[in-house]
């Protein structure tokens, strides 16, 4: 046979130490990624568009003082401004003239360039809706015209000289003009440089200090859950004297509260369980002792072997089955596995039958059970549920009705709805344990009348069944005066 077995395999979880690290670090990396990216890879982009930008401006600016008087003044001012050299033509019966040029002693190529490579320009411009930006690349040593077939032989320059050159056309008045910007592009590869060593600093310096924040940030965060973990272990094995603190952040208080509510809970349920506990092996033990007790005495003593003392272990029996009963119900219904099996019957008549059980307790020991009903009460329910719920009623209003040994039940009638109520005149319930009663193992005093039987868990399996038939029930009780239990169910329609 091929047996498998799933193993409880444990899913590891990284701590919160490990996760606001990598957090950080992941998040220091990307910023760095950003910077690195924006302010070292695209460096030289940057630096050109701002300087082909400022080339239009400028062409902008000399285009306003078109037609001054002093245009050429103008012309110089503009270029002084931008250090930029500028070189105006007009285009008559296809030939270039030069009418106006700015040279402020940049580093300029526009002044060295031949007229082949003057229309060369021009013509690209014109192909380009009259507007044609080149960076223009100077290699001395090389006479080879570059990819647009431009080339300046005899400018001698650094061989990495490179130069921003705005060609603009346009009309004025009629007249074609042809307009040259040119401004130096300073090498990048030096500042480029500077801030790679800048930035392998910066990187270093973020990346220990988030590793550093995390670490702090993480021992701030998970000392007190630590601490919570610590006590909640204790609580785990049985100190319920565990007493969670929650100081510094609302969400760890906040699970600090519960699980002090939570060990209040348990604390108190498990006091109510070992009293569940005592109280059933006091139940037990003594129909158990008469039965032990009568057995002996019909075995050892002669004449004593007769029906009234087996009537004794029968009742005794009877007890302890109805004990176990009992507990097997409660367990049955809190774990939900009780099946209701609704039918249609007349609680009058069910709390009748009831009654004839309570005969031998009237005549024997004085008991007076007082039954007033409006009539006949159909309705549709777990029948035996229900029994035991009417049973479970009068059997307590029984055992604490006091001396007067008076109780009374009643079914009153309404327009869709009976109620059954089952008064005695007790000692009461304190208004503060009027909740608590209904709770599994509670009592309210530890004196148990054992005139009738009953098995401790009675109102707790009232409270299961009533509920599982979504009835409404409560108490009313007054100390000293007495109490009135309570249910409704709705009336079934014929
Ligand atoms: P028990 O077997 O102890 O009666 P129950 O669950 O039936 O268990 O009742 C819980 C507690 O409620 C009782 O221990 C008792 O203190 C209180 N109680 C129940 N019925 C009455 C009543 N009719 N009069 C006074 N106290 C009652």
């Amino acid at each position: 046979m091929n047996v498998t077995r799933k193993g409880s395999a444990k899913k590891r979880t990284v701590g919160i130490r490990v996760k606001l690290i990598a957090a950080l670090l992941a998040f220091t990396v990307l910023v760095l990624f950003v910077i690195w990216l924006l302010q070292i890879k695209l460096l030289a982009y940057f630096y050109e568009r701002e300087k082909f930008a400022e080339l239009e401006e400028a062409y902008l600016e000399i285009r306003t003082h078109m037609g001054d008087a002093d245009f050429e003044k103008q012309l110089v001012e503009v270029a002084e401004k931008h250090s930029i050299c500028v070189r105006v033509f007009t285009i008559v019966n296809k030939q270039a003239k030069e009418v106006a040029d700015a040279d402020v002693g940049v580093e300029c190529m526009i002044h060295h360039l031949s007229m082949s490579l003057l229309w060369s320009l021009h013509r690209n411009a014109a192909l380009n809706e009259g507007s044609y930006d080149k960076r223009m690349e100077i290699n001395s040593a090389s006479s080879e015209p570059d990819e647009e077939g431009v080339y300046l032989p005899g400018l001698h320059r650094p061989a990495d000289t490179v130069n921003a050159i705005c060609v603009r056309i346009f009309q004025y008045e009629g007249q074609e003009y042809f307009i040259l910007l040119d401004s130096e592009l300073s090498p990048v590869s030096a500042t480029i440089r500077t801030l790679q060593v800048q930035f392998i600093w910066t990187a270093v310096l973020l990346l220990c200090g988030a590793i550093l924040f995390a670490v702090l940030l993480s021992k701030i965060i998970a000392e007190p859950l630590t601490a919570i973990t610590g006590k909640a272990r204790r609580l785990a094995v049985g100190n319920y004297t565990a007493d969670f603190e929650g100081n510094g952040y609302r969400e760890i208080r906040e699970l600090a509260d519960t699980l002090n509510f939570a060990a209040r809970e348990i604390a108190a349920t498990d006091h109510l369980q070992k009293e569940l506990i005592a109280n059933i092996s006091h139940d037990l033990r003594t129909p158990l002792t008469m039965i032990k007790g009568y057995g002996e005495i019909m075995r050892d003593i002669p004449g004593e072997n007769n029906a009234e003392n087996v009537q004794v272990i029968i009742d005794e029996t009877t007890r302890l089955s109805e004990l176990v009963h009992d507990l097997l119900d409660l367990s049955k219904l809190q774990a939900g596995t009780k099946k209701i099996e609704k039918e249609l019957f007349d609680l009058t008549e069910l709390t009748r039958e009831t009654m004839l059980r309570y005969d031998a307790l009237i005549r024997h020991n004085g008991y007076r059970i007082l039954f007033e009903s409006d009539g006949e009460a159909n309705v549709c329910a777990d029948r035996s549920m229900i029994l035991q719920v009417i049973y479970n009623l009068i059997n307590n209003a029984v055992n604490y009705t006091g001396e007067s040994l008076r109780v009374r039940v009643y079914i009153k009638l309404f327009k869709d709805k009976v109620r059954l109520s089952v008064d005695d005149d007790g000692e009461g319930i304190p208004a503060d344990k009027l909740e608590q009663i209904w709770d599994r193992y509670y009592r309210v005093d530890k004196v148990h009348n054992r005139a009738v039987i009953g098995s401790g868990l009675g109102l707790s399996i009232v409270k299961g069944i009533l509920e599982s038939h979504g009835a409404q029930y409560g108490v009313e009780s007054k100390e000293g005066v007495g109490s009135k239990f309570w249910f409704e169910l709705p009336l079934a329609k014929s």
